[in-house]
């Protein structure tokens, strides 16, 4: 069984030792595409419920995805700015990483296939695909 849900964040992010414009803080409305794929259904029916995919994205939604030696996230969180810190710079690529790799800790081994896209405007978006 498969299940598809589709979900719009807004996160602010900038992406260190680059010379791009992305160096400078900005923000995106990002697009998640979400595909899970299970042998079995749980308990309930579901493959999982689709709260629980909404509830992993909300996590960085409204929030400032920095890396986690960047040195705007303690003075941002000084000032009251919810901050979510990750292992590498906050990319797309990063940011479907993130969100796959909570989605595989949620679903363990029942998971068959897992898919995240992440669109981060009309042109471009990266996916993150398990196995
Ligand atoms: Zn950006």
């Amino acid at each position: 069984m498969k299940l598809r849900y589709e979900y719009e964040i807004a996160a602010g992010h900038r992406i260190l030792d680059y010379s791009g414009k992305c160096r400078f803080l900005h923000g995106h409305n990002y697009f998640f595409v979400v595909e899970i794929e299970v042998e079995e259904l749980d308990e309930v029916g579901f493959v999982i419920d689709f709260n629980e995919v909404k509830s992993i994205l909300l996590e960085l939604d409204h929030k400032t995805l920095l890396r986690k030696d960047d040195p705007l996230a303690d003075l941002l969180e000084a000032n009251g700015q919810p901050v979510v810190r990750m292992e590498g710079n906050p990319s797309a690529e990063n940011i479907a990483l993130w969100v796959g790799q909570r989605l595989r800790e949620r679903l363990g081994n029942r998971i068959r296939s897992l898919r995240v896209v992440v669109w981060e405007n009309r042109r471009g978006s990266v996916e993150y695909r398990y196995p």
